[in-house]
């Protein structure tokens, strides 16, 4: 893929990210560790081979064209690290392009540099430095964790099936209808992009996790990288990998999707009952079984100092949740107490019939005469090899993910002008602190703690305050880099490091347009003044926190380093995070929720379904997942997203 000179000029990009510190410790693990080059992993020749499989020719000449310019600049073996960081430094400030790929192959880098294990010991080299003890207990076997949900497995050139209901995406949405759907007696197919994995595939491991269980391997971004995308692809969606946050929708935001014309929702207190209540029970959802880890009781402490309310959250767990192994369970849970819709919704929907298809690509649907006909899709094979596959079904519902579920609409020629706009993505912002305590946040519940005190800053719009988990790849490439020894100093402490996070109810909206082929393109940003506002805001009161929780260091997640250190003049601090950069690339963003892409609403100028959930264009298409939401919850959307879809079942299953 690429020259031998840029493949060299890549060798020296990873050693200048992750250069060999020296240092006089008597400690031969943090010797070993600072030593520790990219290159000692191999990390530009991994880089190399994910990039050759995922990346068009035009992308790898922009890849190509970016070391040629670092090249230039004077980038090569046997160049001094310090040289080689202001060439960074100095041609990631020439331009967005340039920053934006200096920003995806610092990650990269640092992602595999923390996260790839060794083939021999199946550990990182760099986990015992930190403190991170890797996988804590081993997968069951299959015979102790069988696969219960019931698949057709199709082979050959071309197979045609046909249903009563195809459900495309298994995820929050598309497995309670599916549910519902077999339930009532209808014959069920649901198509499924990601492959079956369940307990005995779940080995704590990040990168396999990320690879095996997210969409996009965990590395999907905004087109200009100003947003990273965590999503599920796998069966059951992100309900495998999640959180396990149950937040009913607040009773503001039922009357504010009544007013745009949603069905369903106009009493409350009934859509509670018939469907709310409904889901939760399904789940299980506690909070007998929350315990707060050391994170979460450094937020209590923080929460409560500054006079803030807080609750425990509500998870959909089994009353036996071994908190101990939650930590990892964004890999997938290996007991099988996270009830997600793979162990409830999508395992009725097998028990009354239903049948999946993993592995299965959904192209486009099929209509005829403004009424569905089916899906096209194409199921891919362990070994590369491709089945077409026709599914015949006079209901289609689309619930890919608000992401995915419009470059299906749109590859369909179907759903009308609004389809892909309004995209919702709940932007998320992280701020460590550290402490003189170990904390080791990858032990316990990943989020077991929230609050809404600021929920209402600019009106109806604010941001939620949680934690999250502690994951070493992920971290060390979201973590601010200035240089490489101060970004291993920084991952020295991760031990002593506890992640606030906050979840923003967004204002203005992004879109998901098609690339040339055929796929998703996520377009977003910051253009919304409240949300910028929220965004400065969001930085601050995390800052705020960790130091009412006692923090000896806070930093941000910007590119380039905001640290305050105890003793040092904090209000100074929280004005430069204020005055910080959020333009793309500038700082970490996430987006956990996508949500608004094919919108329910009453005019289909601006909107992509009707009230009840289905296309104003085309009958028998339903749009059943976190897309159908016509504005943003502000709260973690799963209970929402299953809700309404069972609320669609029954619109779809016994039109009035
Ligand atoms: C790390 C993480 C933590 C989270 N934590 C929480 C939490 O604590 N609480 C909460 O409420 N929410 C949480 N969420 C969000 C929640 O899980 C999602 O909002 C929810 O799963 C979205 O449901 P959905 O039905 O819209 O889509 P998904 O659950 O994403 O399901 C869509 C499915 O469609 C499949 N698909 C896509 N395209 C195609 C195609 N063309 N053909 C066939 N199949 C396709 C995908 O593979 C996927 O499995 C979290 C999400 C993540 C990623």
């Amino acid at each position: 893929m690429l020259s031998e000179v840029q493949r060299a000029t890549l060798e020296t990009l990873c050693d200048t990210f992750v250069p060999p510190v020296e240092s006089d410790t008597g400690d031969p693990v943090e010797k070993a560790f600072l030593a520790r080059t990219a290159g000692d992993m191999r990390i530009a020749a991994q880089i190399e081979a994910m990039l050759a499989d995922a990346l068009t020719p035009e992308e790898v000449a922009h890849l190509g064209g970016l070391l040629d310019a670092l090249a230039e600049q004077g980038l090569a073996a046997g160049v001094p690290v310090e040289a080689c960081t202001q060439i960074v430094l100095g041609v990631r400030a020439a331009s967005p392009e340039a920053k934006q790929g200096l920003t995806q192959l610092k990650g990269l880098t640092l992602l595999l540099f923390y996260g790839l294990p060794d083939e021999s010991t199946g550990l990182n080299p760099n986990w015992e430095a930190l403190g991170y003890p890797g996988p804590i207990s081993a997968a069951p076997s299959p015979e102790q964790a069988p696969k219960t949900i019931a698949l057709t497995e199709v082979s050959g050139e071309h197979v045609t099936l046909e249903c009563d209901v195809c459900v495309v995406g298994s995820g929050a949405g598309g497995s309670v209808i599916a549910a519902e759907a077999a339930r009532a007696g209808r014959s069920v197919l649901v198509l499924e992009a990601g492959q079956y994995r369940s307990e005995a595939d779940f080995n704590q491991l990040e990168l396999q996790g990320y690879s095996e269980l997210y969409y996009g391997g965990g590395l999907a971004t905004s087109e200009d990288g100003s947003i990273s995308v965590l999503a599920g692809q796998t069966l059951g969606g992100g309900t495998v990998v999640n959180y396990m946050n149950c937040i009913p929708t607040p009773e503001r935001i039922t009357k504010e999707w009544t007013s745009h014309g949603i069905v369903g929702l106009g009493d409350h207190a009934a859509y509670c009952r018939e469907h709310v209540d409904v889901v939760m029970q399904r789940l299980n959802a506690n909070t007998e079984a929350t315990t707060q880890n050391a994170t979460h009781r450094k937020l209590m402490a923080a929460l409560d100092e500054l006079g803030h309310e807080h609750r425990p959250i509500v998870r959909n767990a089994t009353p036996d949740d071994r908190a101990e192994n939650c930590g990892y369970c964004a890999m997938g849970c290996q007991h099988g107490c996270k009830l997600s819709a793979m162990k409830t919704w999508l395992q009725d929907a097998s028990d009354s019939g239903a049948r999946a298809v993993v592995g299965c690509h959904a192209e486009k649907i099929l209509v005829s005469d403004g009424q569905a006909t089916g899906v096209q899709a194409g199921v891919t094979h362990a070994d590369g090899s491709i089945t077409g596959l026709t599914v015949e079904a006079p209901n289609v519902v689309v619930a890919c993910g608000a992401i995915e579920s419009p470059a299906l609409l749109l590859r369909s020629g179907i759903g009308g002008p609004a389809v892909g706009k309004h995209l919702r993505l709940h932007p998320a912002y992280v701020v460590m602190g550290v402490y003189d305590e170990p904390i080791e946040g990858w032990s316990g519940q990943i989020q077991s703690l929230v609050s809404d005190v600021f929920e209402d800053l600019e009106g109806e719009y604010g941001f939620l305050i949680e934690a999250t988990g502690m994951f070493p790849g992920l971290i060390g490439a979201i973590f601010p880099w200035s240089d490489g020894t101060t970004h291993k100093a920084l991952m020295q402490s991760f031990r002593w490091q506890a992640p606030f996070i906050t979840v923003a109810r967004d204002h203005g909206s992004g879109e998901v347009v098609l690339d040339d082929l055929g796929r998703a393109v996520m377009r977003w940003g910051l253009g919304d003044e409240v949300d910028r506002r929220l965004a400065q805001r969001a930085n601050v009161e995390l800052c705020r926190l960790h130091r009412a929780a006692g923090a000896v260091e806070v930093f941000t997640a910007h590119a380039q380093e905001l640290r305050w250190r105890s003793g040092e003049d904090f209000d100074s601090f929280l004005e430069r995070v204020d005055a910080a950069s959020y333009d793309p690339n500038d700082v970490a963003c996430f987006t956990a929720h996508q949500m608004g892409s094919c919108r329910m609403g009453s005019d289909p100028s601006t909107s992509v379904a009707d009230g009840r959930g289905e296309l104003h264009d085309v009958r028998g298409v339903w749009i059943g997942d976190g897309s159908a939401f016509p504005t943003a919850p502000g709260v973690n959307p799963m209970i929402s997203i299953m809700a309404l879809a069972h609320r669609t079942a029954g619109e779809l299953l016994d039109p009035a």
